[in-house]
């Protein structure tokens, strides 16, 4: 090869599509290098031809499966009919899926929106003026607890609740009116409440922390002593509601009835941005004409999706599809040591291996399952995600599990060479 030949060969090094993005995008994202160009059911497949099992199911918004049938079947017929007129007249979609809503999750009322951040911004400015004209809050002084750990989307108010550094730094100064206490200890959620406390907000599984799984027993704890000191529980089941965590919503597993509860992702059936927040008319009461709302939410487009996701949730019986291969999976990868894993959690089809630093990083991990066919991303470095949409077959699934195990033993032999080289 002439050295022109190498030159051209070095420049082309970095495929079309990622040197176009890291040039002309934002660099506020991390991809890993794999262009994908199409997905169906639990796969997807790169610009090569190449097949690759998704186990992370877009951070949980892909419960469904790529292109179901029924839901695009529901995008195509509505778009074609009336997609977006604004909240500014009525529409024969909205009403049917705010109905859906309040009856699978057994609330009054729900309010549309797009993304997640939009709907938990949604429950604390519900909160908050709950705190003020029910609860009898002093005005402008309503507190929010969260935990430390959270997750709640990136907007400033949302990262005024954030522990994380990296999150926050740079992008303050972010508004009062919120506490932090330790996930998994309802004493400290019990200390923390003043007679200023609107609502405590939490995940009943925190995703974006690691799959962290609290203590047996803490949010039905959690919801009874808000009930007792007239707090409000609101539930982000953005990543852990609709199915993922093998019930409807993750709360039903201590049968908590939360005040109201904040849906996302998988809402929009993998196809289109679509969240609600859902609660109890004494709170969603609070919102008159002009206080609050957005272009987007609720369309006709958007609720007609939202409509089939739900369907096809209850249909295809994706909660127990979740509870019954969770289950085969967690025992699957716990029945013998993982190599690198210091601890498997999880519930339903929502798990983390928890990978020990000292040996490797949850993204050397990820590169190597990706040789191995096997698409997801470690989640704070150290917890390789495992979330894929919960129509995967147990088959495809147990391709998945017998590559992960393949993996951690190719990168455990890495880092033991490392170790005895040095
Ligand atoms: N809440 C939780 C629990 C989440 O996991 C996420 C997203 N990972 C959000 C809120 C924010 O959702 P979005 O990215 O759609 O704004």
């Amino acid at each position: 090869m002439n050295a022109l030949a190498r030159l051209c060969e070095r420049k082309s090094a970095e495929p079309y599509f990622i040197s176009l993005e890291r040039q002309y995008g934002a660099h506020n994202y991390e991809p890993v290098p794999v262009i994908l160009v199409k997905g169906r059911g639990a796969y997807l497949w790169d610009e090569g031809g190449r097949r690759y099992i998704d186990m992370m199911g877009a951070y949980s918004a892909v419960s469904h499966g790529h292109a179901h049938p029924r839901i695009l079947a529901a995008l195509q017929a509505q778009a074609s009919e009336l997609a977006v007129t604004s909240r500014a007249y009525y529409n024969n979609r909205l009403p049917l899926f705010l109905k859906r809503l309040c009856e699978i999750t057994g609330q009054e009322r729900a309010l549309p929106a797009n993304t997640g951040l939009e709907a938990v911004e949604t429950a604390l400015k519900a909160a908050r003026k709950w705190g003020a004209k029910i609860k009898g809050i002093p005005a402008e002084r309503a507190e929010i607890i969260a935990c430390h750990g959270n997750f709640h989307g990136r907007s400033i108010a949302i990262l005024a609740m954030s522990t994380e550094t990296q999150y926050r730094d740079g992008f303050g100064p972010f508004p009062p009116g919120f506490r932090i206490v330790p996930y998994g200890d309802a004493q400290a959620l019990e200390d923390a409440i003043t007679e200023h406390t609107a609502a405590f907000l939490v995940e009943p599984i925190q995703g974006e922390a690691g799959i962290v799984v609290p203590p047996q027993g803490y949010l039905a704890q959690c919801a009874r002593i808000c009930r007792e000191r007239n707090v409000l529980l609101i539930c982000d089941e953005v990543q852990t509601g609709l199915g993922r965590t093998g019930r409807m919503f993750a709360c039903e597993h201590e049968d908590v009835r939360p005040d109201g509860i904040i849906l996302g992702k998988a809402l929009g059936g993998g196809v289109l941005p679509v969240s609600a927040f859902v609660a109890r008319d004494q709170v969603m009461r609070v919102f008159t004409p002009g206080d609050h709302g957005s272009t987007f939410g609720g369309n006709p487009l958007a609720a007609a999706v939202g409509l089939e996701a739900l369907a096809v949730l209850i249909e295809e019986r994706l909660p127990q599809r979740a509870a019954e291969l969770g289950e085969y999976a967690l025992a699957r990868l716990r029945e013998s040591p993982l190599p690198l894993v210091r601890e498997v959690r999880g519930k339903g089809l929502l798990i983390g291996l928890d990978i020990d630093p000292r040996l490797a990083t949850g993204r050397a991990v990820c590169d190597r399952l990706r040789a191995h066919g096997v698409l997801t991303k470690d989640t704070h470095e150290t917890v390789v995600r495992l979330a894929p949409p919960l129509v995967i077959t147990r088959d495809t699934l147990d391709r998945a599990l017998k590559a992960i195990r393949i993996a951690l033993a190719e990168v455990a032999d890495e880092a033991a060479r490392r170790t005895s080289h040095s």
